[in-house]
C-alpha cells in the first residue's frame, strides 16, 4: 500500500500544528513542520539556520529551494515510510510541483484547507504559546495550560513564537493571501483539495479532518518525478 500524505493548508493560526499533532497521534505517521524544523535550525545556528533566520523574523517566506531540500531529506527517513503530515509545506505553487515531483503511483494524497477568516485569527496567534520541547500547542485563552508556563504532555518551559506579534501577524497574512492561497486552485486542478472550517472546536474539526482521510477514494498521482495525472 502507499504512503498517506496529508497536507494541510491555512492561514496562520487556523490550527494546522494542532491538528497535524492530533491526527499524526491516530493516524501513526509523523507530523512534518518546516516552520518548526527552521526554527529549530535558527536556536541551534546551523549554516541553514543562519540563512533563514532573517525571514523568519520578517514573517517572510524562506526560499524554495531551501525547504524543498529540508523536505527531501525528511521524508526519505524510515518513519515517513507509511507517509507523513506536511504541516506548512507546501507554501508556493514551485513547492507543490516539486513536492508532486516526489509522489509515488501508489501513494495517497489528501490535501485539506483549515478555512478560518484572518479577521479572527489574530487574536488566536497572540495568545498563542507553543512547547519548546514538545512542539506541543496552547492558547492562553482558549486552551490554557494546566500550570502556567509548563507544557501539560511533558512539562516543557512554553514560549511565544517571536513572529506571533500584531505587526509580523499582519505580513504573515498578506504572505498567506498572495503566496500560499494559490495553491488551494493548483490542488483543486488536480481533484484532492478539501475544506474543513476552523472556526469550530479543536475535536470537531479533527474528527473530520480524520473522516476525509480515512473515507474518501484515494487519489493515485503520478508515477515518481512524472507530472500528476489527475489534472
Ligand atoms: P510556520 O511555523 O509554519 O508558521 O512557519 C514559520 C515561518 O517559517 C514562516 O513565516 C516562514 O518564514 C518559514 N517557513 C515555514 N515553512 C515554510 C515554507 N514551506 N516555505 C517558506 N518558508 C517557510
Amino acid at each position: 500500500m502507499g504512503r498517506k500524505i496529508v497536507i494541510l493548508l491555512g492561514n496562520p493560526g487556523a490550527g494546522k500544528g494542532t491538528q497535524a499533532r492530533a491526527i499524526m497521534r491516530q493516524l501513526d505517521i509523523p507530523q512534518i513542520s518546516t516552520g518548526d524544523m527552521l526554527r529549530e535550525a535558527v536556536a541551534r545556528q546551523t549554516p541553514l539556520g543562519l540563512q533563514a533566520k532573517q525571514k523568519l523574523g520578517a514573517g517572510e517566506l524562506v526560499s524554495d529551494d531551501i525547504v524543498n531540500g529540508i523536505v527531501a531529506e525528511r521524508i526519505v527517513q524510515e518513519d515517513c515510510r507509511n507517509g507523513f503530515i506536511l504541516d506548512g509545506y507546501p507554501r508556493t505553487v514551485q513547492q507543490a510541483e516539486t513536492f508532486s515531483g516526489t509522489m509515488m503511483a501508489e501513494d495517497q494524497l489528501f490535501v485539506i484547507e483549515i478555512a478560518v477568516d484572518s479577521a479572527y485569527l489574530a487574536d488566536r496567534l497572540v495568545g498563542r504559546l507553543m512547547c519548546s520541547r514538545c512542539g506541543d500547542i496552547y492558547n492562553i485563552y482558549s486552551r490554557p495550560p494546566q500550570r502556567q508556563g509548563a507544557c501539560d504532555r511533558c512539562g516543557g518551559k512554553l514560549i511565544h513564537r517571536s513572529d506571533d506579534q500584531e505587526h509580523l501577524i499582519r505580513e504573515r497574512f498578506r504572505t498567506y493571501r498572495d503566496e500560499t492561497y494559490p495553491l488551494v486552485d493548483y490542488y483543486q486542478k488536480l481533484g484532492v483539495y478539501r475544506q474543513v472550517d476552523g472556526s469550530r472546536p479543536i475535536d470537531d474539526v479533527t474528527r473530520e479532518i480524520l473522516a476525509l482521510v480515512d473515507h474518501e477514494e484515494p487519489v493515485t498521482p503520478a508515477p515518481k518525478g512524472g507530472k500528476q495525472k489527475f489534472a
